[in-house]
């Protein structure tokens, strides 16, 4: 079968009422969709609509869960609010009003992100960049700054509805290089958005190559957070400078570092398009790695076959399970969040259901503001039932690795909602935590740097 060049069409709100597929939709329903599509973003694009939506099985199909708003991701009070005013055709301006309330209610910046993380150069603030975990940096290109489609559970909403007019975003890769030549510690930089190769390979190169620099010789890898591979995989395949792409990928590991492909796949449907799996072959055939990561969401993967399914697929078409996350505190979270209890279940039932090669994968895991925290189990620990947590990444690196606990609580959901186990007042980091916010905080760490040299053999050198 041959893979057609299709061209790129996106449906946004506007366009709700003149989409056929959604014709037999009941008008309440599409209705509550204008409503709360003014409050979070919504596009989605022809390739979605058309072959990864199964429309007989709406409005309870994943992958419509995933892509178009559902009336329940208001609280009542906000929906009934939003719905008069949509019903009743109010003017555009007194909707976005109220609607820029509601966004406001609903933590639009979770883990500290606007003012923990931002890194500096010669005592300047560098915008687009975030440097929390000591051997990773990440980096906002101006342009990468949407998708091809939305998720309604996106944790960076706020962006895309305008909240945050691109404060987050880097215009210039200089500035990059240029913090990265004064940071030996880092060791991955990881280009994210939005995403970023909603960009033309030929603006995306030019954020690359610098990196590539023997200068740079301490960055092992380059990876790329996208949601193409699931979304718009013709990005891959057929469009303009999809080739152009794959060269780029061919040249970072030319230079001797991975590219690495930090893939969002929500759901086992998107892996199982001929386009999707072709899409996948052609990266890998670059030498890039595919890593595979996703939230656990209600209503589109909250069960254990879905994830052992997607995890299996993936092993099987080369790619690798990397992270499944908690769904963070902010927007639409009431509607889409798994309690950690559940949550864990589910994760380590579908571990035991695939082999080892698939088992590369962490979770249930927290992105909160010490760190990324993982439920590494549950126990009873002198009679006390207990979560058993660990860092897979801390704030400060010293706090990764070790095992801490936590009350059971069955309807936790976040790391906030825990209390520390054994009558603790708090646990471990906190203090220090509190200290970091405090000192405003600059690098915790120090630059511990490996005293062996690299030695990489790139291919020119060996063929
Ligand atoms: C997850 C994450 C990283 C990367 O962490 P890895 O464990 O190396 O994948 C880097 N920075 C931030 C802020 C993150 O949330």
């Amino acid at each position: 079968m041959k893979i057609e060049p299709r061209k790129y069409k996106a449906y946004t709100r506007r366009d709700l009422s003149k989409l056929p597929q959604l014709d037999q939709v009941p008008a309440e329903m599409r209705t509550a969709m204008s409503a709360v599509s003014a409050v979070f973003p919504f596009r989605v694009n022809n390739y979605v609509v058309e072959d990864l939506i199964d429309w007989n099985d709406v409005p309870n199909d994943p992958i419509f869960q995933l892509t178009f708003p559902q009336q329940d991701m208001l609280e009542p009070k906000d929906r009934k609010h939003m719905l008069d005013l949509v019903g009743k055709d109010a003017p555009a301006k007194e909707i976005e009003a109220d609607a820029h309330k509601i966004q406001m209610r609903l933590n639009p910046h979770p883990a500290g992100q606007m003012v923990f993380n931002i890194p500096h150069l010669e005592g300047e603030p560098l915008p687009g960049m975030q440097h929390k975990y000591r051997e990773t940096v990440l980096f906002f290109p101006s342009n990468g700054q949407t998708c091809h489609a939305y998720c309604t559970y996106c944790f960076r909403w706020a962006q895309f509805v305008g909240l945050d007019e691109l404060k987050f975003a880097a215009k210039e890769g200089e500035k990059l290089a240029a913090y990265l030549v004064e940071h030996p510690e880092v060791q991955s930089v990881l280009f994210t958005g939005g995403d970023p190769l909603i960009m033309k390979t030929a603006t995306l190169r030019r954020y690359i190559e610098p990196l590539l620099d023997p200068a740079l010789a301490h960055i092992n890898s380059i990876r790329i957070g996208t949601k193409a591979t699931a979304y718009w995989p013709y990005r891959f395949l057929t469009d303009n400078d999809a080739d152009d792409l794959l060269r780029l990928f061919e040249e970072v590991k030319k230079a001797g570092r991975q590219l690495a492909l930090m893939a969002h796949y929500s759901h086992p449907r998107e892996l199982e398009t001929p386009q999707a799996q072709a899409a996948l072959s052609r990266i890998i055939g670059t030498g890039a790695v595919v890593r595979c990561q996703a939230p656990l969401m209600r209503y589109i993967n909250d069960d254990v076959d879905t994830w052992a399914d997607m995890w299996r697929l993936q092993v099987r078409l080369g790619a690798v399970p990397y992270y499944m996350f908690v769904a963070r505190d902010t927007g639409p979270r009431d509607y889409f969040s798994v309690p950690l209890a559940r949550a864990h279940q589910i994760f380590r039932d579908a571990y035991q259901r695939v082999s080892g090669l698939a088992r590369t994968v962490r979770g249930p895991s927290m992105s909160a503001t010490p760190g990324k925290v993982v439920i590494d189990g549950e126990a009873r620990i002198h009679g006390e039932r207990v979560f058993v947590l660990k860092f897979l990444q801390g704030r400060n690196p010293e706090w990764v690795g070790n095992p801490f606990f936590a009350k059971y609580d069955e309807n936790a959901a976040w790391l906030d909602q825990l209390k520390p186990a054994f009558g603790a007042r708090e646990f471990f980091y906190e203090r220090e935590l509190k200290e970091m916010g405090e000192a405003g905080r600059r690098e915790m760490w120090r630059n511990q740097r490996s005293k062996r040299p690299v030695n990489v053999y790139t291919q020119a050198e060996w063929e």
